[in-house]
């Protein structure tokens, strides 16, 4: 199974990859395609 990510906003389960655009920077937004909900840096390092 994909992994998937609930929208805190609208509640929609969507396919992680489709919704996270990795940056240069490392910095991961995740951005719903239901509702326009952005967010920031939502996945952290391990350890
Ligand atoms: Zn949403």
């Amino acid at each position: 199974m994909e992994p998937t990510v609930v929208c805190p906003k609208c509640k929609d389960e969507q396919p992680i990859k489709n919704l996270l655009t990795a940056q240069s920077n490392q910095n991961v937004i995740y951005e719903c395609r239901r509702c326009g909900f952005l967010m920031r840096n939502i996945i952290t390092k391990k350890g």
